[in-house]
This record gives structure tokens, C-alpha cells and sequence, in this order.
């Protein structure tokens, strides 16, 4: 249920909406917009309280929430978010780039990587210190010891840092270097994962499984909001399908779709969504065209010497060419 309250509302009439909300045994989330504040009211229980708040002083209209997500629709929260994170920015019209290795190797490689990635202009430096690879036998990070790596990739260049976070148990020690937490393909359904993730407030990248649905992926993104952590982007790595010349199918369509249903941020990885380098530049484009919030790219010194997705990643020259693209369908767009 949502109580959308009158534009000149007190404080006072908000609080005490909120906590009649709190005494239906709801939740009471308030969210203060430019033109109006609402009372997002979150919880299983169902009855007609519709008209017991709708009479009270302050409040315009009590309506349903149609969507199964709540605090992730543009029904709770009409304006698009805006993520901010040192000089990152996604979202309310906004593009936030981020790259970065597929894994952090070494200090020289990562240091590296992270000079090009901000002189080719990206705010976002991504790196995984905690693998999720398909076989126990594959490269799994460098741990505390790549973290270590990216905190002083950030100290150096300002670069906000991007790094995934694999189980409940390291939550704490990835929130102590990182600046935004992400998870991870294989843990988009991890409810656990995402409530801790949830709780530790800072901000999360929740990637879409790839055979999650949109439904099952907000849904996902509700378990996060729903410990009062509201800064949660959303980033869509392609899905599994019958085809087989891509890695996974990479489906642009979800940027207007999820534009739609939620206010959150949107970003698009077309490094695992494609799993060719050639293809990563031209998917790179066209997301930002078709109105991406962000793009996540993988980018290595020596690709085909990279410990994992060297197939899939560009080298600096071509990371600042596609950069170069992006920036320029964005003024493009701008000035439209
Ligand atoms: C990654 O970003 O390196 C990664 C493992 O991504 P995903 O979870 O989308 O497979
Ligand atoms: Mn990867």
C-alpha cells in the first residue's frame, strides 16, 4: 500500500501516518520526493485500512502497490535513483562507467589497469579479490590480499571500487575496502547473502542470475532494500539461452523494461554478457544509446595472459576507444 501524502504535509502528519502504519503491524517506509512525500506501507498482512488513512489530515490518496517488488517500483518511488559514489555517478541521467580486471592478479596489474581506467575517464574501478569459478581447481582470488591491492588502486586515482562478495562470512572484511559490493551471477537468489549485504549499508551492484527472471531479479533487489540500504544498482550480464555463439544472450530490452518498473539504476556488463572482446565495444554503445545507467567492463594489461575471462576483455587502447564511443552517443543524446 502506498499513502501518498498532500504536498504540503507537516512532519508531524508524516510521523503520525508512519507509525499508524507501524501499528497495522507494516512496515512504514518514507519516501521523500521532490513533489511529494509517500509512505510505502510493506508487509504481508491485508486488510481495509484504506479508508482509516485516507480520512486522516495530510494524506491525498491510499492506494495498492500492483507490483510484487515494493520499494523497487516507480510505483513507491516515481523519480529514477541516482547512485553517488565518490566521482561515480549512475542513474537520473547520469552514466557511471566502470572497469577493471576480471580478477586482481598482481599489484602491477591491477595499478595498471586502474591509470587506464580512469585516464580513459571511467569513475568505477571493478576487480574481483574473491572468485566464484565454475571448477575448484580454477584461479579463486587473491582474497584479503587483492583488497589490500584495490583500496590503494583507490587511494592512488579516486577511483570508487567495485568488488564481489560471495558469502555472508565475508561481508565485513569486503565492506571494510570496497566502495560498492557486488553480487554475484551465481548468488542473485542467495536470499541470506542479500540481506547481509542489506544490512551493512553500503552500496550493492546485484548482478541478474543468468536464468533469473525480471520478477525473481527486483525481487532480489527488494531483499536489499528491504534492510534499508537504498543504494542498489541493478546490472544485467545476460542470460542463458539456447544459442551458443555468445557466452550468454545479452538482452537489451531489460534497460527499458526495468526503466519502467523500478527507479533503481541500470548497468550493463557486455564483457560477460557476450564473452567475445570483439563484440564488447558495439554492445557497449548500444547500451548506453538505449538509455544504460552504467556499463561494467572487463579490461587487462595482457589479455590473453589474463587468470580468468581473458577472452572476453578488452586491452586499454580498446577500453578508451570504447569509451570515447559511449561519451559520444551520450552528448549526442544529451543535446537531443
Ligand atoms: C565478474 O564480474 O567477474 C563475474 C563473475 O560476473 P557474473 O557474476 O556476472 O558472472
Ligand atoms: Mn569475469
Amino acid at each position: 500500500m502506498i499513502v501518498v501524502m498532500e504536498q504540503n504535509a507537516t512532519d508531524e502528519q508524516i510521523q503520525t501516518i508512519a507509525s499508524k502504519v507501524e501499528a497495522m503491524g507494516l512496515k512504514a517506509n518514507i519516501i521523500v520526493g521532490t513533489e511529494r512525500t509517500v509512505i510505502a506501507a510493506i508487509g504481508e498482512k491485508r486488510g481495509s485500512f484504506k479508508d482509516s488513512l485516507e480520512s486522516c489530515p495530510g494524506v491525498s490518496a491510499v492506494t495498492p502497490i500492483s507490483a510484487p517488488y515494493k520499494l523497487a517500483s516507480r510505483e513507491v518511488r516515481p523519480e529514477p535513483s541516482l547512485i553517488e559514489i565518490l566521482d561515480f555517478r549512475a542513474g537520473s541521467g547520469h552514466v557511471g562507467y566502470v572497469a577493471g580486471p576480471c580478477s586482481v592478479e598482481s599489484e602491477e596489474q591491477l595499478m595498471s589497469s586502474a591509470r587506464a581506467v580512469k585516464a580513459a575517464g571511467a569513475t568505477g574501478l571493478r576487480g574481483g579479490a574473491f572468485k566464484p569459478r565454475t571448477s575448484p581447481y580454477s584461479f579463486q582470488g587473491m582474497k584479503e590480499d587483492g583488497l589490500k591491492l584495490l583500496a590503494a588502486a583507490r587511494e592512488e586515482t579516486g577511483l570508487a571500487v567495485f568488488t564481489e562478495v560471495m558469502g555472508t562470512d565475508d561481508v565485513d572484511l569486503v565492506a571494510k575496502y570496497a566502495d560498492v559490493l557486488q553480487v554475484g551471477a551465481r548468488n542473485m537468489q542467495n536470499y541470506r547473502l542479500l540481506e547481509a549485504v542489506g544490512k551493512c549499508g553500503k552500496p550493492v551492484l546485484l548482478k541478474r542470475g543468468a536464468s533469473g527472471t525480471m520478477d525473481e531479479f527486483l525481487l532480489a533487489a527488494e531483499y536489499i532494500l528491504n534492510e534499508g540500504n537504498d543504494q542498489v544498482m541493478l546490472c544485467e550480464r545476460g542470460i542463458r539461452t539456447f544459442e551458443t555463439h555468445t557466452r550468454f544472450t545479452l538482452p537489451l530490452a531489460s534497460i527499458p523494461y526495468l526503466h519502467r518498473r523500478t527507479h533503481l539504476p541500470i548497468i550493463i556488463d557486455p564483457s560477460h554478457g557476450t564473452g567475445h572482446t570483439y563484440m564488447v565495444k558495439d554492445l557497449a554503445v548500444a547500451a548506453v544509446a538505449a538509455g544504460a545507467d552504467g556499463l561494467i567492463i572487463e579490461i587487462h594489461p595482457d589479455p590473453p595472459n589474463a587468470m580468468s575471462d581473458g577472452y572476453q576483455s578488452q586491452t586499454f587502447d580498446e577500453f578508451a576507444a570504447t569509451m570515447d564511443r559511449c561519451q559520444k552517443v551520450q552528448r549526442a543524446l544529451q543535446a537531443d
